[in-house]
């Protein structure tokens, strides 16, 4: 499949370019643009009604551009190479936030389209995150609920790392060419004993239906005694290694923190879980590292 060229918005041509910033960088802005028709096509399909390209204002170029800027030097050679586009769409009711896509281009060579939703534009990391667990359980009389803290900063660099960090796994092989991604996958899509038959195999990110909100404590006491980062983690092999890099940079560099809290009814904690502090998260942490920084 070709790539097709895109313009950027008026808003942005017309910038002039900072002499200090970094020409990756510059060359990624310029894959902003509107999604690929199939791409349309896979959100529709997916259930999204009123789905859109969305159209930048300023103010989300500006944090575009911050969330580009802030990507690990590793993720922006790889994605100037591989990306064929970045794009926001208007979806508000489709169930995925975020899609990449990947393609042959002219050449044979692994091509990628990252797409986002545009409401996201607006959410704070932790605000994205507690609304995306939630969509773990079903309202029960239990009153628990999860309340995941993070950033108040914008979740967009969040995501655009997490994203990037699948074209660096899919052009990299580092997933699926390389057997299976660390002892807890049997392969790319199985947990291997004991995960496969603990509570993190009944989530909805498992493809298990919703679980009621009393089931949420076992839940987040399994991650604790767990070596993933999170509980998206164990949808795959793949979603493991795009959490972890991306919560190895999040972690490290900017210092952000990642905790899990069950809270009652009347907001009092019933279990509070933090894996980035957890002796077998922080040693994949590492393993990533070190994968990542070979040249
Ligand atoms: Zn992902």
């Amino acid at each position: 499949m070709g790539i097709f060229l895109l313009a950027a918005p008026a808003s942005f041509a017309s910038e002039t370019p900072e002499p200090q910033a970094n020409a990756l960088a510059y060359a990624l802005k310029d894959r902003v643009g509107p999604p690929h028709p199939d791409t349309i096509a896979a959100y529709v399909q997916a259930g999204a009604t009123e789905t859109k390209a969305h159209e930048l204002t300023d103010r989300e170029w500006a944090l575009v551009e911050q969330a580009i800027n802030s990507l690990p030097p590793l993720h922006q050679r790889i994605l100037e190479k591989h990306l064929a586009r970045l794009s926001f769409i208007e979806a508000p009711a489709s169930v995925g936030t975020a899609l990449t896509r990947m393609y042959e281009g002219p050449n044979g060579e692994p091509l990628f389209d990252i797409t986002i939703r545009a409401d996201i534009l607006d959410a704070s990391l932790s605000y994205f995150l507690t609304q995306k667990e939630s969509t773990l359980f079903s309202d029960d009389s239990s009153g628990l609920s999860v309340q995941v803290i993070a950033s108040e900063a914008p979740a967009l660099p969040y995501l655009l790392l997490h994203e990037a960090s699948h074209v660096v796994d899919r052009s990299l092989g580092l997933t699926r060419n390389s057997g299976s991604f660390g002892d807890m996958w049997k392969d790319y899509r199985e947990l291997a004993e004991p995960y496969a038959q603990g509570p993190l195999a009944q989530s909805v990110y498992r493809r298990a239906p919703r679980l009621p909100a009393a089931k949420s404590t076992a839940l987040y006491a399994a991650l604790a005694r767990s070596p993933f980062v999170s509980l998206y983690s164990t949808a795959s092999a793949g979603e493991d290694f795009a959490e972890l890099a991306a919560w190895s940079t999040l972690s490290q560099r900017d210092k952000i923190p990642l905790i899990f809290e069950v809270r009652d009814r009347n907001g009092q904690v019933i279990i509070r879980v933090e894996p980035l502090k957890q002796v077998a998260v922080q040693a994949r942490l590492r393993a990533v590292d070190a994968q990542l920084s070979r040249p």
